[in-house]
């Protein structure tokens, strides 16, 4: 639109464009400057999102979803600022923030005495650049006495399609198993999601995206759902529903056998004390 208001030469949509990209670049150059202190402060912040077991109703898992609490505008999502961060080694600094922070949690609830469950963490395609990157993850999990399996990485389905040769991914998840690290694809079926990719890559764990489920009363979006479950199942694959918020999607993915659903249904996510009395009173209630 703005480009095409430019060709017409209309004046005004040309500065009304001129000032609206402007002010998003100003908008960018905040947040880029007020990433670094915002780090040193630990404005942001671990959240969690459980991820319950159908089976046994148990809570099998939580994802590890950040938070800023920006000095002016308040908690912001990562939808606002993740893309930015995205485009330089912020985003590699804040996954291995969040990551530590991961680790700070499973040690707790190791030494509090309660079983814990793994915690995912979203890991930028941008790690991938680096080679050795992997050798930092693994020692900040020795370092709090973290045992393997409790931590995984997601992975989103882009990075499978990006500038990077096959090989190389899937040498990377081989290491990501040879240090104890489980993981997952995240986003299945957002973009250009490709069977082939579960066959080819050795992962744990298929994240099924939430735009399956839009239309759960759709016989044929009950037919593909259907159909990757039993998928997942036949290669071993521990399949995870993203964005369950409705009774109907539910009930619909116990009877496809789905193995843990992620949702507003059960919970947002949470901060990390809250998530814990929250599985507190989930594990009063089953058991
Ligand atoms: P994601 O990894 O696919 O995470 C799931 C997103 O779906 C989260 O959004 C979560 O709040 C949202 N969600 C969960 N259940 C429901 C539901 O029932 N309905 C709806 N409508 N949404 C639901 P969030 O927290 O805003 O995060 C968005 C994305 O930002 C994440 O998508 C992930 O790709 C990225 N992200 C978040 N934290 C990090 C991080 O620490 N590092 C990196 N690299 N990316 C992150
Ligand atoms: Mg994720
Ligand atoms: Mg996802
Ligand atoms: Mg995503």
């Amino acid at each position: 639109i703005a480009y095409q208001s430019r060709l017409d030469g209309e004046n005004t949509d040309c500065a009304f464009y001129d000032a609206a990209y402007t002010e998003r670049m100003k908008e960018e150059q905040e947040l880029e400057q007020a990433f670094e202190p915002s780090l040193e402060n630990h404005d942001f912040t671990l959240y969690l999102q459980p991820k319950v077991r159908l089976k046994d109703g148990q809570v099998g898992g939580a994802e590890a979803l950040v938070r800023w609490n920006h000095p002016e505008r308040g908690m912001i999502s990562p939808g606002m600022f993740i893309p930015l961060f995205e485009q330089s080694d912020k985003i590699c600094r804040l996954d291995r923030y969040m990551f530590e922070q991961a680790c700070v949690c499973l040690e707790r609830w190791i030494k509090s005495g309660n079983k814990p469950i793994p915690i995912s963490v979203n890991l930028s395609r941008r790690h991938f650049d680096d080679p050795n990157f992997l050798t930092w993850f693994s020692e900040t999990a020795q370092r709090h006495n973290i045992p393997s399996g409790l931590l995984e990485f997601e992975l989103t389905e882009s990075i499978f399609f990006d500038n990077f040769k096959i090989n190389i991914v899937k040498q990377r998840i081989r290491q990501m198993h040879e240090l104890g690290f489980q993981c997952s694809l995240d986003d299945f079926g957002s973009g250009y999601s490709s069977l082939g990719l579960v066959k080819e890559f050795d992962i744990d764990a298929i994240k099924l995206d939430r735009r399956f489920f839009k239309d759960i009363e759709d016989q044929k979006s009950r037919d593909v759902i259907d159909c990757l479950i039993t998928l997942s199942k036949k290669l071993g694959l521990t399949s995870v529903a993203e964005g369950i918020e409705t009774e109907e999607q539910l009930s619909y993915m116990q009877t496809v056998g789905c193995d843990l659903v992620q949702g507003f249904i059960f919970s947002r996510p949470l901060p990390v004390e809250e998530f814990e009395t929250w599985w507190e009173k989930k594990n009063r209630g089953t058991s």
